[in-house]
This record gives C-alpha cells, structure tokens and sequence, in this order.
C-alpha cells in the first residue's frame, strides 16, 4: 500500500496537511492550522480523519502556523512519534507554537469571561511545549529514514528561513516511488534567502499555488518607494511606523534598511524593533547565516555579521516600548501586528496617527475588517482603544514583498521536473488554483489536477 490523503489546505491556502500512507506506516506531511474567520479557525477543534495516537511520524514544510500550528493538539490527541523539520525551521516553530498558545490561552480567558461558561484553549503553553520536544532537526540536502519505507530529502523552497520542499522516496516491496511536496514557495531574488532549489525528478507533484492567478509588482519598485518616503521624511520631522509580521517581513525591512543604510540617510534616525517575537526571530535569521544567499553573506561578513544597523533597538520589555511613544520624531519603529489589530504597533498609531509630519509605511498584506485596512482604504478615523483616532499621518501603501512566488516563479520551479510529472495543486483558493491550472497545463503541458479534502491518491498506480 502507498497511498496520499489530501486532508488539509486542498482548496483554501490554510491548514496544511496531508497523509501519507506507505506499508502500514501513516506519516503527515505538515500539520498546519486553518486561519481566517471565526468560523473557518473552529474547524481546527474538530477530529482528525485519522487517528493521531496511529500517526507515526511528521514532516513539517517550515514554521508558518499554517503548516505547523495544529502539532500540539496532534500531540494532546496521542501523537508521540518524531517531527522532522529543517534545523533553523526547529526554532522558528518553537517560538510560533508557544506564541499561538499564548494567544490561544488568553482569548480563552476572555471568552469565558464574557460568557460566563469555561471556555478552553485549543492547547495549553505546556501542551506546546510537548510538540516542540518532539522536533527533531534535519540539514538541507541530506536524505533521512522517517519510517521504514519512507525516505525524505529536504530542499530549500526559499520562502522563509529554513523552509523547504520535500522529496519524498516512498517504498512497498519493488514499488518504488517519487513524491515531491513544493512547502510554500519564495519568489527568486528575494533578499536573505537562496531562489528556490530546483528538483528535477518526481513521479507526481503536490504544489502550492497561493498567487498562481497573479504576477507581483516588480521587488526593486517597492524598495525605491521606501526609499523615497524615508528621504523625504528625513527631511521633515515626524516619526515612520512599518506595522510588519514577526517572521520574514520584518527580517527583510531591517535588511534593506542596512544595505541603503548610507544611500537613505538612515543614521539620522533610531531604529526600533518593538516586537518580542520578531526579536526572536531576528536572532534566528542572525544565527543562521550559512543559510543566506550570496548577497547577505558579503554583506553580513563586511559588516561583521547581521544585523546591518548600528542605530538599531532590540525593545523586549514593555516598559522599553512606552517609552519610543514619548519619542516625538526621528525614530523608525517596526512593530506587530502585522495588520494593526494589536501588538504594540497598534499603541504607536494612537500616539503617531494624529501628526500630519508622520509617516505609515504598510508594507503587508491587511485582511478586511482589520485597522490596517481601514489606513490603506483611507479612512478619516480608525477606532483604537475605544477612542476615535483622526488620521492625519501619510499613509503609503507599497507592495511587493511577497514572501511568495506568483504565477511566473512557481511555474519556473516546476519547470525544472525533467519529464514534466503530474501536479495536484493544494494551498490555494479555487479561483487562484482554476488560473494556475491553466496557465501551467498551457505552458508546460503538464497535467494538472485540482483535488479535494478526503481524496486519495494511489501512488503505486502512477507510472
Ligand atoms: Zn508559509
Ligand atoms: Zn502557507
């Protein structure tokens, strides 16, 4: 028997995961948690199609909640085998897990407050903590056993630090096969990070398609924007705000603020990063510099090592954060959320957002309904606090930092399959899913399926 279940992100991009099943052995490739909506995220509670205590083993693609976010709850339903994920992945999971669980402890506080009944958490910081003891770290490039007849060979997808594509060598008796899971991919010549490696056999496919109906702006476009708003600034007063996520984009900002460090005429500001988590982060990416690309590394040796800025501020405590809200211009802060619906960027707005001489910089994706959203849509007011906060900072929108590929990178990557193998498109909404079908089927002559939760692949059937 060697078979694939697609369970997880067929159809929608969250919740990443899917069974593989090879001489009676079950195996998940990711375990990722479904983010959205209320309605979408309750989905997480409901039971496996499997039985966790029966799963013997977890490959994790890298650290986004949605490919990893649902192990410690695979684990508080029984799970007690290995989870195999990249060295610099091990890390960044460690620090998401235990700050989803933070999270999910503390809105679990307040629901049963406001509803009076005892409302728990989808998992503890304890039961967390037992999924990240049970990672166990693996190099790029070096083929490992995971379960008798199931070997993994983990490639750099260049998405984030330590993220991967994974080969997979799935063997029943004289069966063998070749299964080639995409993880989430970059976007080629993204700072920091190597382009996606290319794989070049496979027996069948399984591929993100997240932007596959788009292509992005152009990356270098975006960086002369930041640019341009920081000149200006400078030559002003006021304050710059850069709401960012904690893994990837804000270690990406911080990087070309220290490469245009001269040419932006950065040192007449402090630069803050006000973010527990990024900081973290950070140190990871800091930690980790065999695993950049060319650039980063001449960079990083002339400079002594990462980070690039000598004016930078790591704020961990709290008391370090109120104190950048006292600071009335010449300060750059970088802070989460992400899409300005808390963290401490959310304080910095309220005491920033009502001075004409201060600068937004959105350079993320902002969800409807989020305060970050309401800023790009131009809103006269954003409600912060309970308070009406009128918004006479510059707001500038600037895309572009993906951190991943659209249509043109991702079909690049497949290209590089020699004998074009049969793709099953998952992590991606229909619409983008329906384009990408299309456009690679046309380009590349490749067949291209798009499957549903609860379908099953017989992998011995493919020839
Ligand atoms: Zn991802
Ligand atoms: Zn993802």
């Amino acid at each position: 028997m060697m078979n694939l279940e697609f369970f997880g992100a067929a159809g929608e991009v969250t919740g990443s995961c899917h069974v593989l099943r090879v001489a009676g052995k079950t195996v998940l490739l990711d375990c990722g948690l479904i983010q959205g909506s209320r309605a979408d995220e309750e989905r997480n509670a409901q039971p496996f199609p499997f039985d966790a205590s029966k799963v013997d083993a977890v490959v994790l693609s890298h650290a986004h909640l949605d490919h990893c976010g649902r192990l410690p709850l695979l684990v508080k339903r029984g799970f007690r085998g290995p989870v195999y994920a990249q060295a610099a992945s091990c890390d960044l999971v460690a620090i998401l897990l235990a700050d989803a669980a933070r999270l999910e402890e503390r809105d679990a506080r307040y629901q049963s407050r406001k509803t009076g009944r005892r409302v728990k958490p989808l998992y503890s910081i304890d039961e967390a903590n037992d999924a990240v003891r049970q990672l166990q770290a693996r190099p790029y490039r070096k083929p490992f056993e995971v379960v008798p007849g199931v070997e993994v060979r983990f490639r750099d997808a260049g998405h984030i630090l330590g993220s991967c594509s994974v080969e997979v060598r799935v063997t029943d008796g004289d069966i063998s096969r070749r299964l080639v899971f995409s993880g989430d991919l970059g976007q080629y010549d993204t700072p920091i990070l190597k382009d996606p490696e290319c794989i070049d056999h496979a027996d069948v496919v399984l591929m993100e398609s997240t932007y596959g109906g788009r292509r992005h702006r152009d990356r270098s476009e975006t960086i002369r924007e930041i640019g341009e708003i920081i000149a200006r600034a400078g030559s002003g007063k006021g304050n710059i705000l850069i709401p960012a996520f904690a893994i990837g984009r804000s270690q990406e900002i911080l990087y070309q603020l220290g490469k245009h460090y001269e040419e932006w005429g950065l040192h007449r500001f402090e630069i803050f990063l006000d973010s527990p988590m990024a900081i973290e982060a950070s140190k990871v990416y800091w930690n980790n510099s065999r695993l950049y690309d060319e650039e980063a590394t001449r960079l990083s040796e002339e400079n002594g090592g990462m980070p690039l800025l000598p004016n930078l501020r790591l704020s961990q405590q709290t008391e370090e954060s109120m104190a950048i809200n006292r600071i009335r211009s010449g300060a750059i802060i970088i802070a989460g959320s992400g899409m300005c619906n808390g963290g401490r960027i959310v304080h910095h707005l309220k005491h920033n957002l009502g001075h004409s001489h201060n600068q937004v910089i959105i350079v993320g994706y902002m969800a409807r309904g989020s305060t970050g959203r309401k800023l790009v849509d131009r809103h006269e007011t954003v409600r912060i606090h309970g308070e009406h906060i009128k918004v006479r900072a510059q707001v500038h929108t600037v895309g572009g930092l993906s951190a991943h590929g659209d249509q043109d990178d991702l079909a690049r990557w497949y290209e590089c399959f020699e004998e074009r193998p049969p793709v099953y498109l998952v992590h991606g909404e229909d619409d983008a899913r329906e384009d990408f079908r299309n456009y690679l089927s046309g380009r590349s002559g490749a067949e291209v399926y798009a499957p549903e939760p609860g379908e099953i692949l017989d992998l011995a059937g493919l020839d």
